[in-house]
C-alpha cells in the first residue's frame, strides 16, 4: 500500500482525462498537497514539470487520475534490502521482488530500465515491510510509455517554489540539468543539479525535496528523457483506499497468475501452501467463501473450494466477466462462519489494476484456450500480428473464432491494437459480431476508450446505436467511462446522444 506523500513523482493514471494538461503520456509531475487522513478532499495537487499546477482525483468516486513513478523524493527505503543490479543500499521508493529467484530485488529504476530476466514475474512492495502486490512478467506487459520532463539534459529555468535569489543568473536565464541526486539526505532523487548558462558552479535544487518544486523545464529535448516506464506496473495514487481493499466473502476473484508464479507465492510460507491440483483453477473465475485469520482465503471454483493467498486472488472488476460467476448458495454462506472480520487488508485490487492485464492473463492462463499452439485471439489480444497473420493464412476461415467466447477482432478493438485491427477487418472480420454479452467491436474499442478504433470501425459501416444485453450502446459506455474522445467520435458520427438504456 503506497501512502500518498508529497514529494512523490508521479505521471497521469488509470482513469486519466485530463487530455494534455500533463503535457502528454510520460511527462512528470510532483505532488505538492496531500489532504489530511480522514478529509473529505480527496484530490491532490500537482505540479507538472511544465510549471502547470492542477488537482486530481486520489480516489474521488473512485478513480484515480494518477500513478506513483518514483516514491523515492518522499522518502521512502526498504530497511537492509540492496537492489541485486546496481547494488543501490538500501533500496529506496518501490521495491521489485522476483518471484522466480530466491532474494533477488531490484529498485524501480533497475526494473524499468528491463534488468534481470523479462520472463520473471515480479512483486511489488510499496513501502518497507508492505504488502507484496504480483505483476506480471515484464515480458508480457501490454504497454511501455517514456519518462519525460526534469531529467538530465533538459533545459529549465526557476519554478514557483524558487528561493535563491539570482543564484540562476536572474529571472529568466536557463540552465541544463546534471543529474538527479538526494536532497536533505532523506530525499532520494528529489533533487536536481543545475548548471546555469551564466553560472560557473553546478548547485542543487529541489525537486520533490521538501514537497518542492525548485525548477521547471522550458522546453521538451530528444535527449531529456527518464527513460521507459511500464505504467501498468505503477501503484496508482489513492489517499481513499491506498491499496488496501480487503477482500470479503462474496467478492469474486480469479487466481491469475503463471503456473510458476502462483506455486512460488503459494509456496512462500507466509501463505497458503501448494497444491498440484491448484493448476487446473489458474485463470477461471471464482468467489471468496471465507477468509481465514490469517487472511488466506477459500475460494469456490467450479463447485471445489481452495485455499488461496490474497495475493494469488485478483478482483474480478470487469461487470462483463463479474456477471458470468454464479451466486454463492445458501450453504457456501453457513460456510463462512464468523471467522472473517475484514481486518486484514491485502493489496489485491491493486493487482487488478487493469482490466487489460486480466484479459491476457485469462488468455494465457486458462486450460483448454489453447487450440495448437497459436490462436489468434491470445495472438490479437498479445498485438502479435505476424502470429495473427500465421494463424489466418493457414486458417482463412478462423477470421472470427471465438476463444473465451470472445473474437480476435473484439479483442484487438479493446487493446487499441490498429494493425491487427486493420488486418483483421481487410481479412473479412464481422465487424458487428456480438460476445454473449451482446457486446460488438464497437463496445469493446469503447470499453477501452480507443477512440481512433472506434473511428476505423464506424467507417467501415460498423453499427454504432447496437444495444448490448444490458441496454447499453456504445455512446453509454463512452460517457459511462468519462471518454470525452470516444464520446466525440461517436456524436462525429451521428450516434444518438438521447437513446435509453433499454
Ligand atoms: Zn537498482
Ligand atoms: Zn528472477
Amino acid at each position: 500500500m503506497v501512502v500518498v506523500k508529497p514529494g512523490m513523482r508521479v505521471v497521469r493514471g488509470p482513469d486519466w482525462n485530463s487530455k494534455k494538461q500533463d503535457n502528454g503520456e510520460g511527462f512528470l509531475g510532483t505532488i505538492i498537497y496531500v489532504p489530511k487522513k480522514g478529509s473529505s478532499d480527496n484530490k491532490v495537487t500537482v505540479i507538472w514539470d511544465s510549471g502547470r499546477e492542477l488537482r486530481y482525483r486520489a480516489g474521488h468516486d473512485g478513480k484515480c487520475d494518477l500513478r506513483v513513478f518514483d516514491a523515492a523524493p518522499a522518502g521512502i527505503i526498504h530497511k537492509n534490502i540492496v537492489c541485486d543490479s546496481c547494488g543501490d543500499d538500501p533500496i529506496k521508493g518501490m521495491r521489485w521482488k522476483c518471484c522466480n529467484c530466491k532474494d533477488y530485488n531490484l529498485c524501480t529504476p533497475c526494473y524499468m530500465q528491463n534488468k534481470h530476466d523479462l520472463s520473471h514475474g515480479f512483486v511489488r512492495m510499496d513501502m518497507d515491510q508492505s504488502v507484496a502486490y504480483p505483476v506480471p512478467p515484464r515480458s508480457k506487459a501490454t504497454k511501455m510509455a517514456t519518462a519525460k520532463g526534469v531529467f538530465p539534459n533538459a533545459e529549465v529555468m526557476r519554478g514557483p517554489h524558487w528561493k535563491y535569489k539570482n543564484e540562476d543568473g536572474g529571472e529568466g536565464e536557463v540552465g541544463k540539468v546534471i543529474k538527479l541526486v538526494t536532497w536533505n539526505n532523506n530525499s532520494y532523487r528529489g533533487g536536481v543539479q543545475v548548471k546555469w548558462k551564466s553560472m560557473s558552479d553546478i548547485k542543487t535544487f529541489r525537486l520533490g525535496g521538501e514537497g518542492c518544486v525548485d525548477v521547471i523545464y522550458t522546453r521538451v529535448t530528444e535527449d531529456a528523457s527518464g527513460g521507459n516506464y511500464y505504467p501498468e506496473h505503477l501503484p496508482r495514487v489513492d489517499v481513499v483506499s491506498p491499496g488496501a481493499v480487503p477482500l470479503k466473502p462474496g467478492d469474486k476473484v480469479t487466481v491469475n497468475l503463471s503456473l510458476q508464479h502462483l506455486k512460488t507465492l503459494q509456496d512462500n510460507e507466509m501463505y497458503g501452501g501448494w497444491d498440484e491440483e491448484m493448476k487446473q483453477v489458474i485463470g477461471k473465475l471464482g468467489r471468496i467463501i471465507k477468509k481465514d485469520q490469517d487472511g488466506d482465503l477459500r475460494v469456490k471454483i467450479e463447485g471445489n473450494s481452495w485455499i488461496f493467498s490474497p495475493v494469488c486472488c485478483q478482483v474480478v472488476d470487469d461487470p462483463k466477466l463479474a456477471d458470468k460467476i454464479p451466486q454463492l448458495t445458501s450453504s457456501d454462506e453457513e460456510d463462512s462462519d464468523g471467522s472473517m472480520d475484514g481486518s486484514v487488508g491485502t493489496g489485491m485490487n491493486a493487482v487488478a489494476e487493469s482490466i487489460a492485464q486480466l484479459f491476457v492473463d485469462m488468455l494465457r492462463g486458462t486450460p483448454g484456450v489453447d487450440q495448437g499452439k497459436e490462436n489468434i485471439v491470445q495472438a490479437a489480444a498479445n498485438g502479435e500480428l505476424a502470429v495473427v497473420k500465421a494463424v489466418l493464412k493457414s486458417y482463412p476461415d478462423k477470421v472470427d473464432q471465438e476463444v473465451e467466447g470472445k473474437s480476435a477482432l473484439q479483442i484487438a478493438c479493446y487493446y487499441g491494437h490498429k494493425d491487427i485491427v486493420d488486418f483483421l477487418l481487410e481479412n473479412k472480420a464481422d465487424v458487428n459480431k456480438t460476445d454473449s454479452e451482446g457486446d460488438t467491436p464497437v463496445h469493446y474499442a469503447t470499453f477501452g476508450k480507443e477512440n481512433a478504433i472506434l473511428e476505423i470501425l464506424l467507417k467501415m459501416g460498423a453499427k454504432k446505436d447496437v444495444k448490448n444485453k444490458k441496454g447499453q450502446a456504445a455512446i453509454h459506455i463512452a460517457v459511462g467511462t468519462a471518454s470525452v474522445e470516444c464520446t466525440q467520435v461517436l456524436v462525429n458520427h451521428g450516434c444518438d446522444v438521447s437513446i435509453q438504456v433499454l
